[in-house]
């Protein structure tokens, strides 16, 4: 490093110190495929096997030797990189490449426009500002076709075709009226108060407790954790967090949720009030596996609630495979095996092969406002080199008819099975073992009471899982993290390139430090 060490570390100097305090302050200097080399106090390389895989941005492994050679050749041949508000043919290819798989996945005959960002977070954002606009289009409509209902019912009067019963005032809790053009204005005024008052409400948003959506200003709303989410609800429109495996919970939410518009009708002369869902709810966004949930995969019988609800309102699902699609759990969408259908999908981290940043928001064509190009952008998307990237990654994927999905699912049975025989054999240390494909998670009974008492501080701190991970970082040149809302589960989120040594090395740490753990920590924890 140029940097000295009187010099002050002005870069996260902070995160710094809380990585050193569990020995998780590493230094990479090299990376390939499924290992990352520390410099060794001798000069020579320290390997560290990768089962954090860049929080899933790295299915295809570290510096994947197809995409670098490829990236070295678009940068040769000159490719344009920023050619922001020009013709983008690759774009073009990249978003049919991506229906082509996502239409084969899922059996849905419509077509998927593309949005193109550059961050998980960024795509989350693009699908809220969407559907919020959609939202309001939808709800211009309504207001306007209701607007031209009034109109007409008071000319019907006017013009004596039509008759307000007095039910209709009752029915509005306006009280027995005499019909009459200014009962029929104080009518007309009650409904578009009432309408009035149902469009200033803010959206509201649907996603599952533990669910994690990004840090931005409106995703981080989505966000379950409260750390991350409650210094900054000022800031944004908010969540319901739907309870998991609770069938009928999210109904009950919709209900309080949900509102109507008023309208007036004239049938056989008589004036009826119409009613209408006004559209509060703005989406449902999910994870069909819940990664910094402590890696989740939502039951099937949630999904159908899911979808079901949200069809009888009209609400949008948005599936974010930022983390479990891109072929991670044996297709390339998650939410496949769950019959899961979207009306937007958000891709990110391994879309960009481990060396690109780039995301996606797919959206229905049905559901789709074209203005929104004109109102999202960002300097940075759909630049020329990422876009390529990507779809050398599909490539990679799709090539031998699917061959690295089947090596996703078959690595990640294999990695099952070993994380299963760990619990097996320390049923009183690993309390669950889950997950699916390269997607898996190992949770911990709780150390709050552990014999250790800093391994017990810890635990109380919801830092158990980092404790762990400096132990394996340091004693067996492990590489994972727990997951970041719940701290008591471990993630291993390996690349495809994932070897039968890096298994078994695996293994023998975790066994260790399960070994450590049913101990009462007689042998210690390795800790800075
Ligand atoms: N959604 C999910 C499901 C994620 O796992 C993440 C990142 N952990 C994000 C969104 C945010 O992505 P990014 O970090 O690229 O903003």
């Amino acid at each position: 490093s140029n940097v000295s060490a009187e010099e002050p570390q002005l870069a996260e100097p902070h995160l710094g110190a809380v990585l050193a305090s569990a020995g998780l302050d590493a230094e990479y200097v090299r990376a390939e495929g499924n290992i990352l080399y520390q410099r060794g106090e001798d000069g020579g390389e320290i390997p560290v096997v990768d089962y954090a895989g860049g929080y899933g941005s790295l299915l295809l492994g570290h510096n994947n030797p197809a995409i670098t050679a490829y990236a070295k050749e678009l940068l040769d041949a000159g490719v344009p990189v920023h050619s922001q508000f020009s013709l983008h043919p690759e774009a073009a290819e990249l978003a049919l490449a991506l229906n082509r798989i996502v239409r084969r996945e899922t059996g849905d005959a419509e077509p998927f426009f593309a949005v193109f960002a550059n961050t998980g977070a960024e795509a989350n954002e693009a699908a809220v500002k969407h559907a919020e606009m959609d939202r309001g289009i939808r709800l211009g409509a309504l207001l306007e076709s209701i607007g031209s209902g009034l109109a007409a019912v008071r000319e019907a009067v006017r013009d004596g075709s039509a008759t307000v019963p007095t039910e209709v005032f009752t029915r509005l809790g306006l009280g027995p009226h005499a019909a009459g053009a200014a009962a029929l204005d104080e009518l007309i005024d009650h409904i578009n108060a009432h309408n009035e008052a149902q469009a200033q409400r803010p959206p509201v948003f649907l996603t599952p407790e533990g669910s994690f959506h990004g840090k931005l200003v409106s995703t981080v709303q989505l966000t379950h954790n409260e750390g991350y989410r409650t210094p900054f609800r000022a800031l944004a429109a908010q969540a319901r967090f739907v309870p998991l495996d609770q069938p009928g919970a999210l109904r009950k939410i919709v209900d309080e949720e949900r509102g109507t518009l008023l309208g007036l009708v004239v049938e056989d002369g008589q004036v009826r009030v119409s009613e209408q869902e006004s559209p509060v709810i703005c989406a449902f966004i999910l994870e069909p596996v819940q990664g910094e949930g402590g890696i989740r995969e939502l039951s099937p019988e949630f999904v159908r609630e899911i979808q079901e609800v949200c069809a009888e309102v009209g609400t949008p699902v948005i599936v974010d495979e930022i983390q479990s699609g891109m072929g991670r759990t044996g297709d390339f969408l998650a939410g496949t095996r769950l019959g899961l259908r979207g009306d937007y999908y958000t891709l990110a981290k391994s879309l960009g092969g481990g060396l690109a940043k780039i995301s996606v928001l797919l959206v229905r064509a049905s559901r789709y406002q074209g203005q929104f190009e004109l109102i999202h952008s960002s300097t940075f998307a759909k630049d020329g080199f990422s876009n390529r990237i990507a779809l050398k990654v599909l490539e990679l994927l799709e090539a031998d008819d699917g061959a690295a999905y089947r090596r996703a699912a078959e690595l990640g049975d294999r990695l099952l099975a070993v994380l299963g025989s760990v619990r097996d054999d320390f049923p009183e240390v690993v309390k669950d073992v889950r997950g699916r494909g390269l997607m898996l998670g190992l949770e911990f009974h709780d150390q709050s009471g552990a014999a250790a008492p800093p391994v017990a501080e810890a635990a109380r701190a919801g830092l158990f899982g980092y404790l762990v991970a400096g132990h394996l970082l340091r004693a067996h040149r492990v590489r994972t993290f727990p997951t970041a809302s719940a701290p008591g589960t471990l993630r291993f989120e390996p690349s495809i390139q994932l070897s039968d040594d890096d298994i078994a090395w695996l293994e023998s740490a975790l066994r260790d430090t399960c070994d450590i753990i049913r101990g009462g920590y007689q042998r210690p924890l390795a800790l800075p």
